[in-house]
């Protein structure tokens, strides 16, 4: 059978579904599913995804046969409508739309009022009776037509039509009149001829095709590429095409137009929630030129009377329709729609896109009504969204110097210096500066700088503008609609109300919660682990297989990663104990000592400090698990680096400057992180594992003793490459460990384990586990081991593989599963094949990433452990991966 390449839907039928997002895109699987229960949509029909394929497959060819289906299935909304595209007397005009498989909201193109010409526009005038509303259409669609599709510069018509209005006084386009639109196109149509060299396409059919091949081409373009990158979506989905036939928001004042969610798209309370305009078409809404009215009266001051007031018929059935739509999605949805001639029409619904504290809410409240169950719960919260629930917000408490107030668009709340450009957001932020994003209001082309921004304000726009939807799904906090704020962009300034002026650079904070924009840097504080958060989360423990632990090296991150829901620790560094003030200086002493006998008069200074320091992280974790590593970096890393402190350390040390200057020479290396260090240290220096593995083991026996705590310490030996290395220093640590407990007089199931953070050490890790009781896939080390990649420098030119697409993601962010991964997969089954129970982790930064996360799930390891504040989202990351098992 020849390939469908056309879906068509109308009049209570549909040949696709809603679970055909993959051929028909989200909108058109949605449009189908919504005409097909019944609910008032505008016929159309979709060109699937995979004529998207095909046309980049066949160098922008179409696929044969696409253009008779085409053809067919226009004529079947011809004869729903009872209108005939291109008649003169009759005209049906059709809207051309994008709809990927996963919604990029704005970042496609899209055509309204397409098959309208100088005579069809005389057909719309006599059906409507409305030759202002017909002008309106008609320059619009030039307008949209002359920048999708013939690509002139969006503001080349709308210069002509800013310049019209000024020369006429006009402050607003409703304004204009018949003739001054009538005008506006003969100027729109010269522009177009004059810029590009041909006229504008009278021929409807040549529209509708233009237009098919602009949304197919815009797949491509920068933004969508831009997106999808930040989107993880692959270019091979491809985007449907949807035409559709028009019905018009804009027809006089029974008319309208507007987006609503069923929940409040911020907080997730269970509101309708939306804005419309009267007598308006689609863009208008979003794009900020008017501001938009509340859809109910339980949103809005009441400045603005609601389309609850305005439209109650209407407003009425569409509060049906959001209740009908949710029920059998059974998710929160966005839609759209529109009001022609007081008749209600739905041109879109989709999951819409929430803020995590949205996520969250909905997701809970669901399970509450019955709508989802807790795993799917579980699966709705994305742990990205989890991760912004964790990000701090105003201090409460904190003084504030108020200086505008904006539409709360996106909670969340951020600090940073203002600037005006996308451009300037990237390139500061790649300094690692913090930015605010400050424009009259974004458009597609400033997602870049978006990303890069801390926050965003607009002078303009409302709670669906651009930026409040693109900032929600970026998890940023977010001011829309700050009039407020006047915007200087030619001396890069803005002025609030009081009069005082803010420059580039100036530091400002948003809270995207309330709308509040204040001078300078506002204080936060840190996000409370109760309520909803707290029931998702029991949820997730209910469903995770892999434990999950932190890494921590104080009691402090101990206590905090405890109430995070850490069930241990995977790692403690130990040397940053080491770097505290009142212990460097022996530390140096000791690194610089010149036999035992000097390190070990240094070490015994020290020896009291860390055994204090593991109690604390003892009796903080109670019973848990405490993997405590023994010292690993190069020890020059511990060393004095200037003169001055030199001069100090050498008065210290009663040795002249001058050989301790040469001793610090020495300890140079020209590749550290290959060099003297992890275990070589033992090796080369027993007596600083010595005084470790002592000062571990006299924190556990005291504890046992005089609190009756249940630990087992976990004593782990980093950078091993050979087994041999590992048999040595393990004698080392048992003679030690056993000296101290049969001193105690206490018995202490301690373990010996290993990291494995070498390629060698996964290769020959059942060499490896014949003596490690325990293994910790270092995997910071292990990928910059296996890449060749160094730690320190790749940040100065992996950027670019990843943005050339040599690499997917930063290895060093997300696990290289085919590679890295594949180390930990061999070094954990090979471990298991000498020892069955070997417990077995992973401690590098990749256990706090959630697809690293679902990795180590899959290949069986018995936990993950990162920083404290990622234990949530690993403990949901472990969840979904566990739930997507069972599907
Ligand atoms: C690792 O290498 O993955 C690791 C956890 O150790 P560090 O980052 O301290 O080298
Ligand atoms: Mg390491």
């Amino acid at each position: 059978m020849a390939q469908k390449w056309v879906y068509f839907f109308g009049d209570g039928k549909a040949e696709g579904g809603g679970k055909m997002k993959e051929l028909l895109g989200g909108k058109g699987a949605n449009l189908a599913e919504m005409t097909a229960i019944g609910l008032p949509v505008p016929p159309g029909f979709t060109l699937t995804t995979e004529v998207c394929t095909a046309f980049y497959a066949n160098d922008r060819q179409y696929p044969d046969g696409l253009t008779e289906a085409v053809a067919e299935n226009l004529r079947r909304v011809e004869e729903l409508m009872g209108r005939r595209f291109g008649d003169a007397d009759n005209p049906l005009l059709v809207s051309v739309r994008s709809g990927a498989r996963a919604s990029m909201p704005g970042m496609m193109d899209t055509v309204l009022n397409l098959g309208l010409n100088d005579r069809t526009v005389q057909g719309l005038i006599a059906e409507s009776g409305d030759a202002r509303f017909a002008y309106d259409a008609y320059r619009r669609f030039i307008q949209m037509y002359g920048n999708v599709v013939m690509g002139m510069h969006g503001e080349v018509l709308g210069d002509i039509l800013d310049g019209y209005k000024e020369d006429r006084g006009y402050k607003l386009d409703t304004e204009l009149t018949t003739d001054d639109l009538k005008q506006l196109v003969g100027l729109f149509k010269s522009k177009v001829h004059e810029e590009l060299g041909h006229p504008f396409p009278e021929d409807p059919q040549e529209q509708l095709w233009g237009a098919i091949g602009a949304v197919f081409g815009s797949w491509m373009n920068h933004r969508a590429i831009t997106y999808r990158k930040l989107n993880s979506i692959p270019a091979e989905w491809g985007t449907a095409v949807n035409v559709q036939s028009m019905v018009f928001g804009n027809m006089g004042d029974d008319c309208a137009t507007g987006v609503a969610f069923t929940r409040n798209p911020s907080t997730g309370e269970k509101i309708f929630f939306g804005e419309f305009l009267v007598n308006a078409q689609g863009e208008d809404v979003v794009a900020g030129i008017r501001t938009p009215q509340p859809i109910n009266k339980a949103q809005g001051d009441g400045s603005l009377p609601s389309m609850e007031e305005v439209l109650p018929e209407c407003y009425a059935q569409l509060m049906q329709i959001q209740e009908i739509l949710e029920k059998h999605y059974h998710d929160m949805q966005d839609i759209e729609f529109t009001i022609e001639k007081h008749k209600l029409y739905m041109l879109q619904t989709r999951n819409g896109k929430r803020t995590a504290r949205a996520a969250l809410k909905v997701a809970v409240d669901m399970v509450d009504e019955g709508l989802i169950d807790q795993e799917e719960a579980v699966m709705r919260v994305t742990p990205q969204q989890l991760d912004q629930l964790l990000h701090p917000s105003i201090d409460p408490k904190a003084a504030k110097d108020f200086i505008a107030r904006g539409l709360p668009a996106s909670p969340g709340a951020a600090s940073g210096s203002i600037v005006f450009t996308a451009e300037e957001a990237e390139e500061l932020a790649k300094a690692k500066l913090k930015v605010i994003l400050v424009r009259v209001e974004t458009s597609p082309e400033d997602i870049h700088g978006m990303h890069a921004a801390q926050g965003i304000l607009t002078a303009r726009g409302g709670m669906t503008s651009h930026a409040a939807v693109v900032a929600r799904g970026m998890g940023k906090c977010c001011v829309t609609g700050c009039g407020d704020i006047r915007i200087d962009r030619q001396a890069e300034t803005f002025t609030v109300p009081d009069g005082r002026t803010f420059r580039k650079g100036d530091v400002i904070t948003l809270d995207g919660s309330t709308g509040e924009v204040m001078a300078g840097a506002v204080p936060m504080v840190q996000p409370a682990m109760t309520g909803d958060f707290a029931r998702l989360m029991t949820w997730v423990d209910d469903y995770r297989r892999l434990k999950v632990r932190t890494n921590a090296d104080t009691p402090q991150d101990a206590a905090v990663a405890r109430r995070f829901g850490a069930e241990g620790i995977g790692l403690c560094r130990t040397e940053h104990m080491f770097f505290e003030a009142e212990r460097i200086m022996a530390v140096r002493e000791m690194i610089l000592a010149d036999d035992s006998y000097g390190r070990e008069k240094a070490l015994a200074k020290i020896l009291p400090m860390q055994k204090g320091d593991f109690k604390g992280i003892f009796s903080e974790m109670k019973d848990l698990p405490v993997t405590i590593r023994l010292l690993d970096p190069p020890l020059h890393e511990f060393l004095p680096q200037d003169d001055a402190e030199i001069a100090e350390l050498a008065a210290t040390m009663k040795v002249p400057e001058q050989v301790l200057k040469a001793k610090v020479a020495a300890l140079e290396e020209v590749n550290p992180m290959l060099g003297h260090r992890g275990c070589r240290l033992g090796v080369s220096f027993p007596e600083i594992y010595d005084m470790q593995v002592r000062a571990i083991m006299e924190a556990a026996c005291e504890l046992i003793k005089e609190d009756g705590f249940d630990i087992v310490p976990e004593i782990m030996i980093p950078l091993v490459g050979h087994v041999n290395e590992l048999t040595l220093l393990k004698q080392n640590a048992t003679r030690i460990a056993d000296a101290v407990c049969s001193r105690y007089g206490v018995e202490v199931d301690y373990l010996i384990g290993t990291m494995i953070e070498l390629p060698r050490a996964a290769l020959t890790a059942d060499q490896i586990a014949q003596e490690a009781e325990f293994f910790s896939f270092g995997t910071n080390d292990l990928t910059q081991t296996t890449f060749g990649l160094s730690r320190d420098d790749a940040g100065k030119f992996l950027p670019f593989y990843v943005e050339k697409e040599l690499l997917p993601v930063d290895p060093f962010v997300a696990l290289d599963q085919d590679g890295v991964g594949q180390l930990v997969r061999m070094g954990t089954e090979k471990g298991r094949s000498v020892r069955p129970k070997l417990k077995v982790g992973i401690c590098g930064e990749h256990g706090g990433e959630p697809s690293s996360v679902a990795f180590c799930h899959r290949i069986g390891l018995d936990y993950v452990s990162c920083s404290p504040y990622r234990v949530p989202i690993a403990r949901l990351a472990a969840a979904q991966a566990a739930l997507a098992d069972d599907c």
